[in-house]
């Protein structure tokens, strides 16, 4: 359970898609289109899929917009300033204060194909994150560098760094008066923690900032003060009379030495080939070994290549492009590629993102790990176990979606047709292909051919929601089923006895924002229930109960008695509870009436004595059921209901609560105030660990005393602080909380 999506989905919510996609660009005339058609299905060793980290407005948008722009795909250089961009919308962002993108954009860039693919800035470990970051083979974080490392960029760095994603550094907003480059670099090994490989020295400073040299080839690259930057000068640097460029030889001299030095350091084959070859001359060094060297470095994760820029100014935006395709991993250098191995090159992909498009039905985003998905075909969902046929396969060129037949492993495409596909599936070609799969997986004594590995937590919170009029419920059900299919995490159900809707989620404002989007996005005002915590019950003792159902109806005559014995089962497991047969009382039943049995206990298991919350842990066991000739299977479930209600009853409720793991990274000045305040929640503190500067702490709260507490936490820390939770296990509430609990849910306090 992740508080952090909330923020996700709060930004997302006044995004329209279907305005996204059909936004149409006059940028690429038929011939060009025809010519990304043939290279639609590159060779895998060619493809980075990257995201982009930044802090807010550190220049995420506009840096994508002029990677855009010089790789060709747009026409117009877009300015996040001027609300024209192809990745984001102004307003929604602006008064969120956010940036929006679609889930991905592929681009090409000399030769290699770029997937960049939308990973949320500020959120930490949330579901969405995690997901993004699972698609991902390598990463691109931007900072101002006037500014440094910033907190967002912290965060969905520590998620980076679980799961070993290589990251390369863009230094932008050189062309500020304040921008400072040593000031960033000793930000990054502080606050991130990595080593940063310094690339590019500046030319210029603040608003004389003109380009850069480039120390693996001791280029300068020049861009001119005005244009839009698509051609820039580049030149060796060589010495000079004049004093300033003999300082940026000195000093360029001075930072390749340190380069070389580093990445001797860091990598062994180039400390060995210096040794040989080149100790006493840095200069000689060649441009190949030492970038061969920097992308080693990077992939190991020893470092982090860093470059400098200003993509406002349209500057140094097509060497980190370069070096994009240069350090960044492709799809088989990541642990990944082992599904390639067990599905032996058969499809196998993971869906990341739904989308909604009003004209088009359900937009699924799939990442190909695997074989080769194709249009008009039907392909296996392993989580639903269904089989659906893909009508169109499209790729996500930045404001056009080309069509295309196929796509191989490696890929990111948009498909239409899926339409019982849900954010977080696993697609292969077959239901024998899965099964095979893990077949040979196994053998390597290994699981993981179903790529859904982001679990999906219970939901927690829940509350009734209600259309204006009935005749809306209709809409209201489609918004809910669309909006399930986005959001996994959100649950809806029927209430069996009310009728009416009920909407589970992961919280508060997970709840508000999905309230939100169905108004905003389908037009429909809802109206919510109070929110209420997800309790469950369950027995303390053992009882037995007895209970005869004589009815007649119609002409009918219904006559049935029961007898059943309840008690506190040993499985602990969320909804688990059991049902089995003394042998005299099975040996009477024909197989219909077993199942009646069966669905009586089962639909009081729904629906506990105390609260009416689901029952868990507990047994029961039917030893007789006597009935005459006639009676119907639904009155014999009905009498069995009744017994066991009985029987729940004498064998003592306790109500249980959720109780979340929760871990809180903060700074040691702000322990002590938020240690005070987690017991006010009526947490306990399992464990205080320490990373680098920070404390990590490890506690257990009630769900309820959760409440508020993104917001609270903010509060205490100056916003210092990030927390994750998860629904860990239900405890016993006391005797004390527990009567107060039930007097309150019966309107009685
Ligand atoms: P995002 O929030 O990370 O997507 O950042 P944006 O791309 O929306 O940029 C945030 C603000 O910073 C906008 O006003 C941009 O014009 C400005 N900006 C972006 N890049 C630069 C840059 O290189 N130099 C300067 N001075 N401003 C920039
Ligand atoms: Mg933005």
């Amino acid at each position: 359970m992740i508080w952090g999506k909330y923020f996700l989905v709060l930004r997302c919510c006044r995004w329209r898609p279907s305005r996204f996609l059909q936004r149409s660009y006059s940028f690429l005339p038929g011939d060009d289109v025809k010519s990304l058609r043939s290279v639609v299905s590159p060779d895998v060793s060619k493809i980075r899929n990257i995201g982009i980290m930044a802090h807010i407005d550190a220049g995420k948008t506009t840096t994508t917009e002029r990677m855009l722009y010089y790789s060709g795909y747009t026409r117009a250089l877009g300015d996040v300033d001027d609300g024209d961009t192809v990745t984001d919308f102004m307003a929604q962002e602006r008064e969120r204060g956010i940036t929006i993108q679609s889930a991905a954009v592929t681009f090409d860039w000399k030769g290699h194909r770029i997937n960049l693919i939308d990973t949320p800035g500020h959120v930490d470990f949330t579901l969405e994150v995690e997901r993004a970051l699972r698609v991902l083979d390598g990463a691109v974080a931007v900072f101002d560098a006037s500014a440094g490392v910033e907190a967002q960029t912290v965060t969905v760095w520590r998620q980076a760094d679980k799961h070993r994603i290589p990251c390369v550094c863009f230094l932008n907003k050189m062309d500020k008066p304040t921008a400072n480059l040593s000031f960033c670099l000793e930000s990054i090994r502080q606050k991130l923690k990595a080593n940063p490989v310094l690339l590019q020295l500046p030319v210029g400073s603040g608003r004389n900032f003109s380009g850069v040299v480039d120390l693996l080839t001791n280029q300068r690259l020049m861009w001119r003060p005005t244009d839009d930057g698509r051609l820039f000068d580049t030149r060796p640097l060589s010495e000079s009379r004049d004093e300033e460029e003999a300082e940026l030889v000195r000093q360029v001299r001075q930072a390749r030495t340190a380069l070389i030095e580093q990445v001797a350091d860091l990598d062994d084959e180039f400390a060995e080939l210096l040794l040989t070859d080149f100790s006493d001359n840095f200069d000689a060094v060649p441009r190949v070994q030492l970038q061969e060297a920097v992308r080693r470095v990077t992939l190991a994760r020893k470092g982090v290549p860093v470059l400098c820029g200003s993509s406002l100014r349209n500057k140094g935006v097509q060497p980190l492009l370069d070096a994009i395709t240069a350090f960044l991993p492709s799809p088989d250098e990541r642990p990944h590629d082992l599904l390639r191995r067990w599905y032996e090159d058969d499809l196998c992909a993971l869906a990341f993102k739904v989308l909604h498009d009003k004209r088009r039905g359900p937009l699924v985003f799939l990442r190909i790990y695997s074989g080769t998905l194709r249009a008009q075909t039907a392909v296996h969902n392993i989580n639903r176990n269904n089989t659906e046929r893909m009508s169109r396969l499209l790729v996500p060129f930045a404001d056009q979606h080309v069509e295309i037949s196929s796509m191989t492993a490696g890929n990111i495409a948009l498909t239409v047709g899926l339409k019982q596909t849900v954010t977080g599936d696993t697609i292969v070609s077959s239901k024998a292909s899965a099964t095979a799969a893990a077949r040979r997986a196994q053998t390597e004594g290994r699981t993981g051919v179903v790529l859904s590995g982001v679990e999906v937590p219970d939901p927690v919170f829940f509350c009734t929601i209600e259309p204006p009029t009935m005749a809306k419920q209709a809409d209201l059900e489609n918004a809910l089923n669309n909006l399930q299919r986005e959001d996994p995490s959100l649950k809806v159900r029927i209430d069996p006895d009310s009728g009416q809707t009920i909407l589970c989620g992961m919280g508060e404002l997970h709840i508000e924002i999905i309230h939100d989007r169905i108004r905003r996005e389908y037009g429909i005002e809802t109206h919510l229930g109070p929110l209420q915590v997800a309790y469950r019950e369950t027995i303390l003792h053992q009882a037995s109960a007895t209970d005869t159902l004589d009815r007649t109806v119609g002409e009918r005559r219904h006559v049935v008695t029961v007898e059943l014995a309840v008690r506190p089962g040993d499985d602990h497991a969320v909804g688990s509870c059991q049902v089995a047969f003394l042998e005299e009382a099975a040996g009477t039943l024909s197989g219909d009436m077993r199942e009646a049995v069966e669905n009586g206990v089962h639909s009081s298991y729904l629906q506990g004595p105390l609260l009416g919350s689901p029952l868990q842990r507990v047994s029961t066991l039917i030893q007789r059921v006597y009935m005459e000739a006639g009676t119907s299977p639904a009155m014999v479930s009905a009498c069995v209901s009744r017994c066991m209600l009985k029987a729940l009853r004498l064998a003592g409720g306790q109500i249980l609560e959720p109780v979340m793991s929760m871990e809180v990274i903060v700074g040691e000045e702000h322990l002590g105030v938020v240690l005070g305040d987690l017991a006010h929640r009526r947490g306990t503190v399992r464990e205080i660990q320490s990373r680098h500067d920070d404390k990590v702490l490890l506690a257990s709260v009630p769900l309820a005393g959760i409440k508020g507490y993104s917001t609270a936490l903010r509060t205490l820390t100056s916003g210092r602080a990030t927390f994750s939770l998860e629904l860990d296990t239900y405890e016993a509430m006391s005797t004390q909380e527990q009567n107060v609990l039930v007097k309150r849910m019966a309107g009685l306090l």
